[in-house]
């Protein structure tokens, strides 16, 4: 553990900040991959326009802090932050349901090299979603920097209902990467909402048709492989570099075209895994149980004691990650299991009082009066419950 933790009333105020605003937005979509060039910031920004042509409200952040691209791709390099009404700064406005932000913008010029340190990061990320109003928004698209480093774990912290959507090209050395990703989310729990494989087949410049010119279909293999949902894929078709360079989004500006069709697939998929996903927390599909402990083996029985959780993440059915987590000293339960996204807590013979509060936080309260049960044994029979109600 650290000896030392910055803090202050500032810094408590902006966390603050940042969950306001994070409530207002009902989706979150984390657009990662495991290295730079597959074409991310395309798949953001062509992801983000598209679901804002389809009447969502949408927000998209650059957090590349080193690489920004989302002006550029957008054309929006002129556009300004806007001030509203009380002084609070907006995202950049793009088009009625579209806002933007990036740190182009306040940058001095279009060159300036950033060097930035860990925490300076943490902190423009945290101003970027506390400080800028985004208002309602139904998607929030980020574009997180390539790897696993100090953004996307930035991002995963400050942002942990966020779902990641992973970037990848057909060439097995990206595929590699996916893995990488894949586990990078399971270490931080970001759920993933799925695997898009990109540059995946060509389209001639001439004819427009589809020419299976590279290997394709890795991407789909790998999603099959690992489990995770296979979101679609994009062709490599020059005129994504086009618009992309021109500041025009092949999505609107080519919408007729193989690729902008592609997209709009891709699209709909992003829409109803969101929406899929957010189901499957209210079927029980999908649950991340906490359990409090005192050893391994054993339930802590007072709540209010409890420093050790162990956490489950159960998907139809199965364990896929169980982790063992410390509640820093100085952190209230409550924010402790926001942070970790629990769906579900075991208590040990609760009060209704008691199991009140945690419902009141959006918990599903499972009381068990077994004081030497095992708690993978409890999460073992919850999951069979759960299975032969969800499948009757
Ligand atoms: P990343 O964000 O992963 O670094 P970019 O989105 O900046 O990658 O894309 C890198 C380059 O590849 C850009 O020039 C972009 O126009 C191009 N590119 C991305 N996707 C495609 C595609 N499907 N077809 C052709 N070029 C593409």
């Amino acid at each position: 553990m650290a000896l030392l933790k910055e803090k202050g009333f500032l810094l408590d105020q902006q966390d603050k900040r940042v969950k306001e605003q994070l409530s207002k937005i009902k989706h979150k979509i984390m657009v990662m991959s495991g290295k730079g060039g597959v074409g991310k910031s395309t798949v953001a920004v062509n992801l983000a326009v598209g679901l804002s042509l389809q009447d969502f409200m949408v927000g998209l952040l650059d957090v590349d802090l080193h690489g920004p691209s989302i002006p550029k791709m957008l054309g929006a390099r002129d556009l300004k932050l806007t001030r509203r009404p009380d002084g609070k700064l907006g995202a950049i406005k793009y088009s009625p349901n579209l806002k933007f932000l990036s740190i182009e913008p306040l940058l001095p010029s279009e060159d300036s090299a950033v060097i930035w340190r860990g925490p300076i990061k943490i902190s423009a990320i945290k101003q970027f979603i506390g400080d800028i109003d985004w208002g309602e928004l139904d998607y929030l698209v980020i574009d997180a920097p390539p790897g696993t480093g100090d953004e996307p774990l930035t991002i995963a912290k400050t942002i942990p209902d966020a779902y990641a959507l992973i970037v990848t090209t057909p060439q097995e050395v990206s595929l590699i990467d996916v893995k990488k990703s894949i586990r990078f989310c399971q270490k931080v729990k970001l759920r993933i909402l799925g695997i898009v494989e990109n540059m995946s087949g060509f389209i001639c410049p001439h004819c427009g048709k589809a020419i299976d010119l590279f290997k394709r279909g890795g991407g789909q293999k790998l999603a099959e492989e690992m489990g995770v949902r296979f979101l679609g894929r994009i062709p490599v078709d020059p005129r994504v570099v086009d618009t992309g360079d021109a500041g025009r989004p092949i999505v609107g500006s080519y919408p007729e075209s193989v690729t902008a069709k592609a997209f709009e697939d891709l699209i709909r998929n992003v829409v109803s895994a969101t929406e899929e996903m957010r189901r499957e927390v209210l079927e029980e599909a999908f649950m991340r149980i906490a359990i409090p402990i005192s050893t391994p083996t054993k339930i802590e029985k007072d709540i209010n004691q409890a420093v050790l959780f162990a956490l489950y993440d159960v998907e139809k059915g199965k364990i896929l990650v169980k982790d063992v987590v410390r509640k820093p000293d100085d952190q209230d339960l409550n924010e402790f299991l926001k942070e970790q996204v629990a769906t579900h807590i075991v208590l040990f013979e609760p009060t209704p009082e008691l199991a009140e509060r945690f419902n009141l936080l959006g918990l599903r309260v499972l009381a068990t009066d077994e004081e030497k049960a095992n708690p993978d044994d409890l999460v073992k029979e919850y999951i069979e419950q759960v299975e032969s109600r969800r499948t009757a």
